[in-house]
């Protein structure tokens, strides 16, 4: 156990006060896992808890919490929780569905804990003698791998949406089972999901995809309906098209991603988004290309900026990665168009590695024109200097010879994916990349 968490601990217990672990720090030292973070609580009020530590700061507005600050490492100190009815709109406040708004009540152990989102996660460890104080059952829910809401499910959902995607998390982390009651009221629910504030979702999201089991967060998601209200575009071709591309493409992102994260790779935002979105983007490309008239280099271009703008009104993706995301997307362009000498300045691109990933991804998703771009560009990269001039050479004569009969267009009517299976690459200035 974390050794500052027991100082703070230890610090409030002689100072008088009641203190606790409590959370995920004591459920995944109970299951044999190493806690992400601990958390503690105690009967010090904020204002308290600051006199009693120099490394105190204390945040937040929704939920006053103190943070002592260990060089890189925070723990986290909240006061007892108490209910939240009767009391004045300065402490807690509720939105018309039922979402609290603000929550600085406090209270005892037990009504704490009756606050607490999952039995398994309202374990207490009392540092004054040891124990563990549950609640709802929590240590026999923790046995028996369930994640069971504390009270009435469909009124804790409606105080926080977000509960339901943390009962997707939990289960698929802790290889739980979510309660029949627990899970019942989350399809009839999900769409609350939309409510809540962008830059939230953009937190929830990395934790569930971020964590190591994406693929699992991602059926789970589906199967319940959070996914929907969540990707709206990604979503309506995942059903439109349920042997589509975009499908191939999920499942890709989620299992490259798990890897990554279990091989303690890093995972970044932008090439995440950029994979899940590609899809999407293409669809508003083809769509403006044939409306607008416009090449599918401009239409490209617009659609950037369109697909970007309606993912950000549910999920809020900081400048610092959709920007670069954008570039990944934009690249894909250019991998028709950079063959011969200038894909050796094209390799040189500080967002090549990833544009090419990316690539990769498409190709195995869709076959056909993309994945034999694919193949020339892994020969082109994992080529030696000599090689690859050869290589240079062979396709800008093989793709000139192509490019005399590209510049016929999809007919209007034409479904994208006989587009990419029958048709060759694109034409290099004016068309879709590699298909
Ligand atoms: P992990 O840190 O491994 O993701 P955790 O259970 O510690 O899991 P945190 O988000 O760190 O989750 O929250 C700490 C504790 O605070 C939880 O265990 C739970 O008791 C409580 N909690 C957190 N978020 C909510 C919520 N939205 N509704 C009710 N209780 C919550
Ligand atoms: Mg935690």
């Amino acid at each position: 156990m974390s050794e500052n968490a027991i100082k703070v601990l230890y610090r409030l217990h002689k100072s008088g006060f009641k203190a606790y672990l409590v959370g995920g720090g004591v459920r995944d030292i109970l299951l044999g896992l190493q806690p992400k973070d601990f958390d503690v609580v105690t009967n010090a009020t904020p204002e308290e808890i600051k006199g009693l530590f120099r490394n105190c700061r204390l945040i937040g507005r929704r939920f006053r919490l103190a943070h002592i600050v260990f060089g890189r490492d925070v723990i986290e100190v909240a006061t007892l929780r108490g209910h939240h009815v009767d009391s004045g709109e300065k402490i807690s406040k509720t939105n018309a569905e039922g979402r609290l708004l603000r929550d600085n009540v406090y209270g005892t152990i037990d009504e704490d804990a009756e606050r607490r989102d999952f039995t398994v996660n309202a374990l207490y460890y009392d540092i004054s003698d040891f124990s563990i104080h549950s609640y709802g059952g929590g240590l026999q829910d923790l046995q028996s791998r369930t994640i069971r809401m504390i009270g009435d499910p469909n009124t804790r959902y409606r105080e926080d949406p977000v509960r339901m995607l943390r009962a997707v998390r939990f289960a698929t982390k802790l290889n739980m089972t979510i309660e029949k009651d627990t899970a019942a009221p989350i399809s009839e629910l999900a769409p609350l999901l939309k409510d809540i504030p962008a830059a939230r979702m953009y937190e929830e999201i990395l934790k569930l995809f971020f964590n190591g089991h994406a693929l699992n967060n991602f059926n789970m998601m589906r199967d319940l309906g959070l996914f929907e209200p969540l990707f709206p575009l990604v979503n309506s071709q995942l059903v439109d098209e349920p042997n589509g591309p975009a499908n191939k493409m999920m499942k890709s992102i989620m299992q490259s991603t798990d890897s990554r994260v279990k091989a303690e790779k890093t995972v970044t935002p932008a090439f995440f988004y950029a994979a899940i979105l590609w899809y999407p983007l293409s669809q508003r490309a083809d769509d403006i290309a044939l409306e607008g008239g416009l090449s599918l280099y401009d239409a490209y271009y617009a659609a950037m900026g369109d697909v970007m703008e309606q993912q950000c009104s549910t999920i809020s993706i900081p400048r610092r990665f959709s920007t670069p995301a954008k570039d990944i997307w934009q690249l894909q362009l250019r991998f028709d168009r950079n063959q011969g000498t200038r894909a050796f300045k094209f390799i040189e691109h500080p967002k090549f590695r990833a544009a090419y990933d990316l690539l990769l991804l498409r190709a195995s998703a869709e076959g056909g024109a993309v994945a034999k771009s694919a193949a020339w560009w892994k020969s082109f990269v994992e080529g030696g200097e000599e090689q690859r001039s050869v290589i240079a050479r062979s396709v800008n004569k093989g793709s000139r010879n192509r490019n005399s009969n590209q510049r016929r267009r999809r007919k209007p009517s034409a479904k994208k994916t006989s587009e990419n299976t029958g048709e060759q690459a694109a034409s290099p200035s004016t068309d879709k990349p590699a298909g």
